[in-house]
This record gives structure tokens, sequence and C-alpha cells, in this order.
């Protein structure tokens, strides 16, 4: 991964997505409001490419005793490192690293080790290694304890001897031809490698590994020569689920359990078919909301009674303000005359109503009125239907488009929820940095998309209650 990025930056995979460009936003503003707590501290902000320039000026505030360096820039050897913030603390530093999470990784220890190695090397004397994430006790409007502070000395000090040879083999790969790497965990951790489709060969249509929730298992049976679904022996211990995925994929065709039955009694009409979508910024900006608290800002909701008649109800907020009220006086609005309020995975929604009515007493008692007619369509699909397209997976993304042929998401420019939450995010709390036109257009595209999921519901329910 490193060799392609270093290689080929402008490669198709290292494109940015509106989500990976959120998780940058996020960092560029936790970055912001760490280095309010350093006073007086001197910010190295040259271009990033300007590496040079950037170690010159570094090299200058520590020739001028500055209290704190933000982006101190160091290279040794070909590597080239950025702290977050240098501290000093009368003749030795403390290096302190910003993370916009709200815990601290494995990977960060190795992140800080790699910088108090630079440092050490070009004659700086660290003494003290911190990483410093988000709190997520903080609730605004008090920021005070938006940070929490964590001495990680001892664990970079540990890891240091390894340090130097981990650095020799990647700039020794760097300056060759292409690496041979197996494929393995490190794929996948800390995070998704971008290029997994240039080093995997595409796998077969229901390789094991898409088994509901077999985990790790799934090595032991590529192991043993069962790669695919077909090929799984009739004695192999399974989930009640799986067990399903491998009837249904071995009969190639939909299984229906008679529990479907059952399970759709707890329906009934009218329903409402209730989805938000929300945003989550990492400093929170609304009163009593703690750094990335999922706050609905839009939603949509499609009323369907037995009759057939169907109306649809929808809200997106507008602007930076508060719009919880607005949002619950549409929520309650919408599931006023329903006797059920349904929606896919709905721990999210109900996590949201209850959020909204602490946060909104005036609606309290309609809101959890809302939260007591919630009914869950996504275990009513998982423990009763399994369909051979759904590839291991219960998202609406998956099972919409295999239960009615008719409907998906891909004729939408916005297709899932990481996208929609980063345009929201941009279109509510910058939404002045965005042309009128685009800001109209942005609205328009998530209007759709929360519409479809709403709409999902309704076609899925209908096609159920056909299979019963
Ligand atoms: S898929 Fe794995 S082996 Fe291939 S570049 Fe990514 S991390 Fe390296």
């Amino acid at each position: 991964m490193l060799w392609w990025q270093s290689h080929e930056p402008n490669a198709p995979e290292l494109a940015i997505s509106p989500a990976t460009q959120q998780l940058f936003n996020h960092g560029a503003l936790v970055g912001r409001f760490a280095r309010e707590l350093f006073p007086g501290g001197v910010h190295i902000d040259s271009e990033p490419w300007q590496y040079r320039q950037r170690c010159a000026a570094t090299q200058a505030a520590l020739a001028a005793g500055s209290s704190a360096i933000f982006e101190a820039s160091f290279l040794e050897q070909r590597v080239f490192v950025s702290v977050d913030v240098l501290e000093r603390d009368g003749h030795t530093y403390n290096l302190i690293e910003v993370k916009s999470t709200t815990q601290i990784k494995p990977e960060h220890v190795q992140d800080v080790a790699v910088q108090l190695h630079v440092l050490r090397a070009t004659g700086v004397d660290v003494t003290k290694v911190e990483v410093m994430h988000i709190n997520r006790e903080c609730r605004y409007p008090d920021l005070s304890n938006l940070f929490t502070r964590v001495d990680v000395t001892a664990e970079a000090e540990a890891i240091q001897v390894r340090i130097p040879r981990q650095l020799h083999r990647m700039t020794e790969a760097l300056a060759g031809t292409l690496p041979t790497v197996e494929v393995g965990d490190h794929c996948n951790a800390p995070h998704e490698c971008p290029f997994m489709s240039r080093c995997r060969l595409a796998l077969p249509a229901h390789h094991v590994s898409t088994l509901y929730r077999l985990g790790k298992r799934a090595k032991s049976l590529v192991a043993a020569g069962i790669e695919t679904i077909h090929r799984m022996p009739p004695d192999c211990k399974l989930s009640p689920v799986a067990a399903r995925q491998v009837r249904s994929v071995k009969a190639d065709r939909i299984v229906v359990e008679d529990g479907l039955r059952d399970a759709l009694e707890a329906i009934v009409f009218p329903v409402a078919f209730l989805d938000f979508e929300t945003i989550a910024p990492p400093v929170p900006i609304w009163n009593g909301c703690a750094p990335y608290e999922a706050t609905a800002v839009q939603m949509s909701c499609h009323v369907f009674d037995e009759q057939g008649n169907l109306e649809h109800f929808e809200y997106l907020a507008e602007g930076a303000g508060d719009p919880r009220t607005t949002v619950a006086e549409a929520v309650i609005r919408a599931c006023r005359g329903a006797q059920t309020v349904l929606a896919y995975n709905a721990s999210f929604e109900r996590g949201c109503i209850e959020r909204m009515a602490n946060a909104v007493p005036s609606c309290r008692t309609e809101l959890l009125a809302v939260a007591v007619r919630l009914v869950d369509l996504l275990p009513i699909v998982r423990n009763n239907v399994y369909h051979p397209d759904f590839g291991g997976s219960f998202s609406i993304k998956r099972v919409l488009p295999a239960l009615v042929p008719s409907w998906g998401y891909d004729d939408l420019e916005i297709g899932d929820g990481a996208t929609a939450q980063a345009i929201l995010e941009r279109l509510l709390l910058n939404g002045e940095a965005i042309l009128l036109n685009e800001r109209r257009k942005l609205r328009s595209q998530l209007l759709a998309y929360c519409r479809r999921d709403t709409f999902a519901m309704v076609k899925l329910l209908e096609v159920l209650r056909v299979h019963t």
C-alpha cells in the first residue's frame, strides 16, 4: 500500500470520497480546537509538501524557545514526521499526538513511537509522549473537557527498539520495484486497504466468507478445501440464519420460514415507515450534545393504510441551527395515526427518538409514544427469509433489489448512509461555502435518498406479505 501510495499518488483507489473528506475535515477541526489549549504556540503552516521549509521553520521556533509548536516538522534519513503539538517543558519536550477518536488505538502508539524515534535522532530531548483524544463525556456548551490526555511514554519507549528496522524495511521497499506481499489480516487492520482489488483475485460467487457471521471459521473451511457454500457438508454446525443461507444458495431460490406469518402479525395498519439521517460532529454544537452524538437532521416517513393509501412526510434541516424541535414535531405529525412505526434496524431510530425526547421536553411524551410503537423489519427478514442475492448481508441495500428487483439504490446520486451523512454535515455546517445551485441539488439528492429508504420498506413489506 505504501509503495503504491508513493509511486502512484493519483491512483483511482486513492480518490477521496465524501466520507473520507469528512474524516479529514474532522481531523482538521479537532486539531484547531486542540491548538487553542496551548496559547502562544507557533503553527508551522507551510504547505504539507514543503518539507525543508517546514523543518527550517520548526528549528527557528525551537531556537526561539516557543512554548509549543504545532505540526513541528522533522526529517531524518528520508523519514518525515509532523508532530501535532510539541510542548516545551523546561529544557525538554512533550510530544503530543491529537486524535479525533474517542479512545486510544494500538496504531496511535505506533504513530507516536515513529515520531519519538525521529525527534530523538534529530537531537530533540523528548521525555513525555501523550495521545490527546476526544472525551466522550464532554457536553456542549462546556467544551473545557473536550479532550483527554493520556501518557503513552512507556508504550512508545517499549517499541523503540524495533522502529529503526521497520523504517529501514519501508524505505528500502520504496526504493525498489513493487514488492510482493501476500494478502492477509494486515489488509483489513487497522483500516481496509484501498488496493484490495489489485491484490486479491475475485472470490467465487457464494464464497464461504459470505456465510452469515461465520467470522474466522471461513479460513479453516477454505483450508479444508471448502471454498464455496455449494460445497458445505450437510453436517457442518451453523447458526439458523447461516443454515438457511446454505439451503437457499444450494437450491438457488428464496427460502421463507413459516415463522414469517407470525412475525408480520406484529405489524398493525396503518403503518408509518420511518427513517432518519443524522450528523455526528466530533465537536458538539447543540445544547447537551456529546462528541459524535448522532443527531437526526432529516426524516422521511411513508404512511400506508390497509386500503392501500400512501402518504409521504419528509423534513430536511437547513443551516447550522439546532433542528431537533422541528424534526421532533415532523416525526410526531407523520406518525400520529400509525398503529405501527416500522424501521429497518430500528435501534438506530429508537436511539435518535430517545435523544430527541431528552433534548425537546415539550415533545417528550409524544416522541416516547412513537418509540413504543417501533417494530424492526430487519430481524423479521433475517430470521425468516433468505435470497441467494443477499450475499450474506441483510442490509436494506442488498435485500431490496433481491426481493424487489425493480427497486434498488443504483439510480440515486447518493446511495449509502455514510455519503449522506458527510454531505449533510457539509451542507448544514458549511453551507455558505457551497453555491446556491449546488446546495439545491444536494438537498434534492438527500431527500431522494431518505425517501428511497422508507419506500424500500413499503415495497419489502408488500413482498413479504405475498410470501406468507
Ligand atoms: S491489499 Fe494487502 S497486500 Fe495488497 S496493497 Fe493492500 S495491504 Fe498490501
